[in-house]
């Protein structure tokens, strides 16, 4: 990028910061609601104390230095803060504004970056996520003939999170095709369309996601199949990348937006788009892959509000299931009610929330890798949270938040199975 182009965005994304952050009244509601306030008990790490510092940095009257860069990368960007701000401070333009800043910078200030290995992974894989279902199948014959064990014992697993998290994905498994004889067989691609198996009703488009893809591949063919018997033929365009919520709150705006507009050219067609990561629906809402032609919806909403439910037989489960409300659908979609709603059509279950469902678990896109002791703080009142729960599930509607919660509930032994809502519907519904 030209200097002076460089310079000129930096002004702008100093004056946004300016103008935004002087909406704070100062007034503290928010204080309460911030999960890093409340481990850290640190005015600089909360919300109020971010946004003070976010308005010094962009005015010129606090140095931009690793402090204040610290402060920043503690916060989660969970929006516990915007959702309830009385003055409807944007808060998570704020701190993505401000990251991009950060990174604007990032020669002139020590600070902990991206090993070369994760943004090499980032840019060959998340950029282009087709390369990951080529890689399915290897990972889980690795998998299946335990090839990583040795890895789990290895020092470099203790060094490494993102290594951890490599090894202890559950075995992973394969996109369902549909045979033209009409019985369903794993296979390594998606196909690009499942025709509805009942009175069509309509058709809508799914968005896989990028690491989704290979690792909740559970709830995509559990969303295919509810949506097909409700009669929805649904299209999955090959085309179709990360939302780029990772770039986005990383400090790479320029990035999401260009994985924005190849989501938009692959899902131009489509007047409806189910996400099943809240967190990629979030982003795939705000980066305009969304607009007045295309819809972004949560599979729980867009299951609540169609019709096509008689005739259906879901096995009963007498059974308390757990529901975990990620940030992404409680603060920003506010679409937390829905999973509860989709659960209940299962006879005999009785959904309770997970105590503590407006503090976030730790998860928060890659901030388990970045953050791990603040992660492990958060978490640690999750799997407290889940033990008093006492239930054998954990429903949660965002990959990122079951992978987290399902890998400390088996490092404490709990037997507890994490799931999306669809999964366990599926299931019942007699998905096999
Ligand atoms: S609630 Fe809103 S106005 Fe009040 S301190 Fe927090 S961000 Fe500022
Ligand atoms: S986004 Fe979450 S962690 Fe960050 S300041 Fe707001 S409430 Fe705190």
């Amino acid at each position: 990028m030209l200097q002076l182009e460089k310079k000129l965005l930096s002004k702008l994304s100093k004056d946004l910061i300016i103008e935004e952050s002087n909406q704070c009244v100062s007034c503290g509601l928010c204080l309460p609601h911030c999960p890093t306030y409340r481990v850290l008990k640190s005015e600089a790490d909360s919300p109020r104390g971010r946004i003070a510092l976010m308005n010094g940095v962009a005015s010129g009257w606090i140095p931009l230095n690793a402090r204040f860069v610290q402060h920043m990368d503690r916060c989660l960007t969970c929006r516990a803060c915007e959702s309830v701000c009385p003055n409807r401070v944007s808060y998570g333009q704020l701190i993505d504004e401000t990251r991009a800043l950060i990174a604007d910078q990032a020669e002139s200030v020590a600070t902990i970056r991206k090993s070369t290995i994760r943004s090499a992974l980032e840019k060959l894989l998340l950029m282009q996520p087709a390369r990951l279902d080529r890689l399915r199948r290897l990972f889980r014959f690795l998998q299946k003939r335990k090839s990583l064990q040795w890895l789990r014992k290895s020092k470099l697993v203790e060094k490494s999170r993102l290594l951890k998290f490599i090894v202890q994905l559950p075995l992973v498994k394969l996109p369902y095709v549909v045979a033209t004889e009409g019985k369903n067989v794993a296979g390594n691609f998606w196909q690009p369309v499942y025709p509805a198996t009942s009175e069509v009703r309509g058709e809508v488009a799914l968005f896989l996601g990028c690491v989704a893809r290979v690792t909740d591949v559970a709830t995509l063919n559990a969303s295919i199949y509810v949506l097909n018997r409700l009669g929805y033929t649904v299209y999955v365009p090959s085309d179709q990348v990360c939302c780029g919520a990772i770039h986005q709150h990383s400090g790479d705006p320029e990035q999401a937006k260009k994985l924005a507009r190849r989501n938009q050219s692959a899902f131009a067609q489509f007047s409806t788009i189910i996400s099943t990561a809240s967190g990629c629906g979030v982003q795939l809402l705000e980066s305009g892959v969304a607009s007045d032609q295309t819809q972004v919806v949560d599979i729980s909403r867009f299951l609540m509000k169609v019709e096509g439910w008689e005739g259906i037989d879901i096995a009963s489960l007498p059974q308390k299931i757990l529901v975990h409300e990620p940030c992404s659908l409680r603060n920003v979609l506010r679409d937390q009610v829905y999973p509860y709603r989709l659960i209940a059509r299962i006879p005999g279950v009785e959904a309770v929330p997970l105590a503590g469902n407006d503090q976030c678990c730790g998860a928060a896109g890659t901030y388990f890798i970045d953050q791990p002791e603040i992660a492990d703080m958060l978490l640690k009142d999750k799997l407290n949270a889940v033990k008093e729960g006492a239930a054998q599930y954990l429903v949660t509607s965002n990959i990122g938040c079951a992978m987290h919660m399902a890998n400390g509930l088996c490092e404490q032994g709990m037997n507890v199975e994490v799931l999306h809502p669809v999964t366990l519907l599926a299931r019942q519904m007699g998905m096999k």
